[in-house]
């Protein structure tokens, strides 16, 4: 039931080999947390997955077809939607607009803009967001621009949303409101790979994770059963309470 299967990803730069035989195994209507030290290689894996980098070996199938992806926009197409830290929406356009960006991408130009503000509405009501499609981006805190830009996953009918760090810059009661819908994402059958450095966000949010060490495959675990000590040991590679200690 996988919607993306990496199979022996290999990326190399010059004097480094960023991701060494790397395996990654995404399912529908689950979490999965990408884990490692900084410089282990997730960011490059996420890249690889989205298009921006292309591998050196190793293989990509997305709903069990193979793929190779020459840029991001074939990953979309794919239907591959990814949500940054910074946030990368059109603050200078409407909720709207924004939100039904990703539509124009999928079905061409909007033409009446009465039925597209109706549309976005309707989006961001299964999402439970009461946010008015009409407001401009711009008035918005980060947090509702980062959700507007889940919505936009909806939109495309996106079947894995990759989310890299989107709690950053949130705060509590901001990151609930994230979760919940990620959540309602994951229950309608999206598969959603996070990104995060909170452990505690990562317990709260992931059914499974991948721990990567130095570009290197460590292993795929159930979260319920790794402890936060074991996550450790096995993204530093010696004790985890000798880390702790
Ligand atoms: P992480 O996201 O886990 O912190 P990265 O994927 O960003 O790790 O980096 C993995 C390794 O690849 C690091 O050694 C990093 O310096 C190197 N790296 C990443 N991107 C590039 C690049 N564009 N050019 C050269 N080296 C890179
Ligand atoms: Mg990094
Ligand atoms: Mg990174």
């Amino acid at each position: 039931d996988a919607a993306v299967r990496m199979t022996g990803i290999t990326i190399s730069f010059p004097g480094v080999k960023a991701l060494d035989g790397v395996d990654l195994v995404l399912r529908r209507g689950e979490v999965h947390a990408l884990m490692g030290e900084n410089g282990a290689g997730k960011s490059t894996l996420i890249k690889a997955l989205t298009g921006v980098y292309r591998v050196d070996s190793g293989g990509i199938q997305v709903d069990g077809r193979e793929l190779r992806f020459d840029d991001p926009s074939q990953a979309q197409a794919a239907g591959i939607s990814t949500v940054y830290q910074e946030v990368n929406l059109c603050t200078n356009l409407t909720v709207a607009e924004n939100v039904m960006l990703g539509h124009e991408v999928r079905r061409g130009p909007f033409v009446d803009w009465r039925a597209t503000r109706r549309e976005a509405r309707r989006y961001l009501q299964r999402l439970h967001l009461d946010i008015d499609p009409r407001s401009p981006l711009a008035a918005h805190s980060i947090a509702v621009q980062q959700l507007c830009a889940i919505a936009r996953a909806l939109v495309v009918d996106a079947r894995v949303l990759i989310l890299d760090e989107p709690t950053s810059s949130l705060d509590k009661a901001e990151v609930a409101e994230l979760f919940r819908v990620v959540r309602t994402l994951r229950d309608a059958g999206v598969a959603i790979l996070f990104v995060s450095h909170f452990l505690e966000q990562v317990y709260a949010l992931s059914d499974r994770m991948t721990v990567l060490r130095n570009g290197r495959f460590v292993g795929e675990f159930r979260t319920a059963d790794l402890s936060r000590r074991d996550l450790i040991s096995h993204m530093v590679g010696r004790s985890g309470e000798a880390l702790a200690g």
